[in-house]
């Protein structure tokens, strides 16, 4: 599993990286992208997004 991120709502403010325990996500052409092999997903990234781009 893993976290899926809406690229249409996603603003690349990169709030959800620096909150990843994981470092799972990276900024790629300025839209926050999961590695699905390495997101455990505890959610808080889910939390952290202003535009609630994320979901599980
Ligand atoms: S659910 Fe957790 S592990 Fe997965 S990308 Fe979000 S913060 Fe990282
Ligand atoms: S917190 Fe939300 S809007 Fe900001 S980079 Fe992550 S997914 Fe995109």
């Amino acid at each position: 599993m893993a976290v899926t991120i809406n690229k249409d709502t996603c603003t690349g403010c990169g709030a959800c990286i620096d909150c990843c325990p994981v470092e799972a996500l990276t900024m790629v052409s300025d839209k926050a992208t999961v590695d699905a092999d390495t997101c455990v997903d505890c959610g808080a990234c889910i939390d952290e997004c202003p535009v609630e781009a994320i979901s599980l």
